[in-house]
């Protein structure tokens, strides 16, 4: 039987081709949830196939992986870095090992806090974000400490240091899950600016979530609490006009 004429060639290779799978958040915005994710196209971009005596023996390979979100069909470009070593340059079906991967397409989006939270906090938690999407991980580091002094001087702490204003917010009755967050922030930014630790990209990504946790508890909760009265006072009054 003939195929139908309709179907274009690229949406036929949408729906057969996957080498691989995954579950991973969507990176498009106007999706963004946990999903599925298809592996449709990976091609190596270096080193370039020679069969040159002089070509240099490369260390690592980079491919560019092309996938696709199972819900909006979307595209996620990626590069990846392999390590060679002499038993996967000398077959391919050793499996290689991934030394990094990067989004390419889209832009990897900065990490943003609720509009509750205070606006010098959320630009620095933006800049800081965009540090670590670039990799830049010392600095993502010092800027996320940042983002706790910033938090620590919004809630009215008057201390020196940044230790002793966070011991300072713990015996006004915050709650010790934030203190103990702030803390590990500061001691990541400290390592960060004063001792040349470089933190790998999970830890400071989950500096990253641990600050949006305090963050939530200290303003959204708050917020949402404040909202919930107000909408029950209105009601309240609403019903009182009647
Ligand atoms: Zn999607």
């Amino acid at each position: 039987m003939a195929s139908s004429s309709t179907s274009s060639p690229f949406k036929d290779q949408l729906k057969t081709r996957s080498l691989r799978r995954r579950r991973a958040i969507c990176p498009h915005r106007e999706c963004a949830v946990g999903v599925g994710m298809t592996l449709r196209d990976r091609r190596k971009i270096h080193p370039v196939p020679t069969t040159s005596l002089y070509a240099a023996p490369a260390e690592l390979a980079v491919c560019e992986e092309v996938w696709t979100c199972d819900l909006c069909l979307r595209g996620i470009v990626e590069l990846v870095g392999y390590e060679v070593t002499e038993q996967t340059s000398l077959t391919t079906a050793d499996a290689p090992v991934e030394k990094w991967r990067r989004q390419v397409w889209p832009e990897p989006a900065p990490r943003e806090l609720s509009p509750d939270a205070p606006e010098m906090v959320r630009v620095l938690y933006a800049e800081a974000s965009k540090a670590e999407n670039a990799h830049g991980f010392r600095l993502a580091g010092v800027g996320y400490r940042a983002v706790v002094e910033e938090i620590c001087k919004d809630q009215g702490a008057t201390a020196y240091n940044l230790h002793a204003k966070i011991t300072e917010l713990a015996s006004r009755g915050l709650p010790q899950d934030v203190v103990d967050a702030m803390h590990e922030a500061r001691v990541v930014g400290n390592d960060s600016v004063h001792h040349n630790v470089e933190y790998a990209a999970n830890e400071i990504a989950d500096l990253a979530e641990i600050i949006a946790e305090a963050v939530e508890i200290l303003y959204v909760e708050p917020a949402n609490r404040k909202r919930m009265a107000e909408a029950r006072a209105m009601r309240s009054a609403a019903a009182k006009a009647l």
